[in-house]
């Protein structure tokens, strides 16, 4: 029973000072030197509704004992109103060591790559003009003759992914017609990139031919008739079947698409240019092989191992190209002039092998050798032991590292693990702290400790990590 209640909750509404009162305060005449007004009097107004909601929870003994706590009121509001305007985008050091990580907005960019950007984002841009003439150009040539130079393609196109290239191509090619597919080959990418699905939307009818682990030559062949317009071939980037397999290749479905003047299209997911092997590094497929084998049309990502901006490239027949670039659909997918300065950079890198990894993060965390991977891990080490003292213990470990972004995806690469567990705060908790660093700090969890792969760390993050702990534990 609360007798009193009405007269109590009135006075100590009325304690409550009024938004004008606020804004006199010396502390929040500072903020206002900070941010804009009325951002401050929106805040206020948050405190105070969620003060009278706490008030009107309250019982007796709480109402009686209350008492209004401005200052912590006020520096509520200064918090809240730093966190909203906080850039939601941010610089992460990525300690997973999953070299492309799609959270994190999958490959790191050169240096080449940024400055592009910047020079691209300084004014306006050569976009969509042919500096020579003065003429409308085509923004597509802006990479075109990279893409053939490093392809052997006839003709190119870019798009907003890759999504968006199989999406296209499909449209342009068999729209109300038939593409015949093989049942081992209808995957799901991240969960929402699905072949069957994405078919529908595209308007081509899926024929699916074979079984999960058998599919042979004769099958597609069978299901070959006047309704047919597209034979496609997808790279199963993201995990393997083994045992009693057996596909058709490129090459056959070439010569089948030959005979019966259809299109073969080949979605490589990840795909790269040349053949990793040069590195030491498992086989991915490479783009001008599929072209040399006769594709038609061959799509890949230009933000998985090429190490580019988001982006989805369309290389083959000129005559497809044609029409894929003259589809209204392109126009809703087609990317912008950061997409394009990123990826001319990124490309033009290819051009010189023997500078390649120097310049290009993606390459360089992959072929980054054990040894040195556990000389950094080391060094961290070092840098930790004395920050965390007693407070728990930092120790290095060998472990493994994914390729991550649907590349590579059944091989890991051998890794160096500093580990750390503390007496006194969870892993999550750390972990969650890491998070909120500035920079922010991603970490994996190992057996039940804080873990940072080395893979993926620059050498320059090592004093970042070091200085964010010390801030953490001196929290503590
Ligand atoms: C990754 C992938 C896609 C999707 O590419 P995004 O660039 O992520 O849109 C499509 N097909 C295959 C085989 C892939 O591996």
């Amino acid at each position: 029973m609360r007798p009193n209640n009405k007269i109590d909750l009135q006075k100590i509404y009325a304690q409550l000072p009024q938004v004008d009162k606020f804004l006199n305060t010396n502390e929040i005449q500072e903020l206002l030197k900070l941010y804009p007004r009325g951002l401050l009097v929106d805040q206020i107004r948050i405190q105070l509704d969620k003060l009278r909601t706490q008030i009107v929870q309250m019982n007796d003994e709480q109402l009686l004992s209350f008492e209004l706590d401005q200052t912590q009121i006020i520096s509520e509001i200064g918090r809240e109103i730093e966190y909203a305007l906080r850039p939601k985008v941010k610089r992460v050091i990525n300690a997973t060591g999953i070299v492309l990580h799609t959270g994190l907005g999958r490959a790191p960019l050169s240096k080449q790559a940024q400055q592009a950007l910047g020079e691209a984002t300084e004014g306006y841009a050569s976009v969509e003009i042919e500096l020579e003439t003065g003429k409308r150009g085509d923004r597509h040539q802006l990479v075109e003759d990279l893409l053939i130079k490093l392809t052997g393609a006839e003709a190119a196109a870019v798009v907003n992914n890759n999504a968006a290239a199989t999406l296209l191509t499909l449209n342009t090619l068999s729209d109300g017609k038939e593409t015949i597919i093989s049942r081992g080959e209808l995957i799901t990418i991240g969960g929402s990139f699905r072949i069957p699905e994405i078919m529908k939307k595209s308007g081509a009818q899926m024929v699916e031919v074979g079984t999960t682990n058998q599919t042979e030559l004769w099958e597609y062949e069978q299901e070959i008739n006047e309704a047919s317009g597209l034979l496609l071939k997808v790279h199963t980037s993201n995990y393997r079947i083994i045992g009693f397999v057996s596909d058709v290749s490129l090459e056959e479905l070439v010569e089948l698409g030959r005979k019966y003047n259809i299109p073969v299209m080949h979605d490589l997911g990840s795909g790269m240019l040349f053949d990793l092997s040069r590195y030491g590094l498992p086989k991915e497929p490479v783009v001008s092989e599929s072209v040399r084998l006769g594709a038609d049309v061959v799509t890949f990502s230009g933000d998985k191992l090429l190490g580019g901006p988001q982006a989805g490239i369309i290389v083959g027949k000129k005559k497809y190209i044609d029409q894929i670039k003259k589809n209204q659909l392109a126009r809703a997918l087609r990317c912008g002039k950061l997409t394009f300065a990123a990826l001319e950079a990124t490309l033009r890198l290819f051009l010189d092998k023997e500078k390649l990894l120097e310049h290009h993060p993606v390459l360089r965390f992959m072929v980054r050798k054990e040894s040195e991977i556990e000389q950094k891990a080391l060094e961290l080490k070092e840098k930790l032991s004395p920050i965390i003292g007693d407070r728990g213990e930092v120790i290095i470990e060998k472990g493994l590292s994914e390729v991550g972004g649907g590349s590579l995806a059944t091989e890991s690469l051998p890794t160096w693990l500093v580990l750390i567990c503390m007496r006194k705060l969870y892993p999550e908790e750390l972990g969650k702290r890491l998070r909120l660093s500035d920079p922010s700090i991603i970490t994996r969890i190992v057996h039940n400790r804080i873990a940072f792969d080395f893979r993926t760390i620059r050498e320059d993050e090592i004093e970042l990590i070091a200085q964010a702990l010390s801030k953490i534990l001196n929290e503590e």
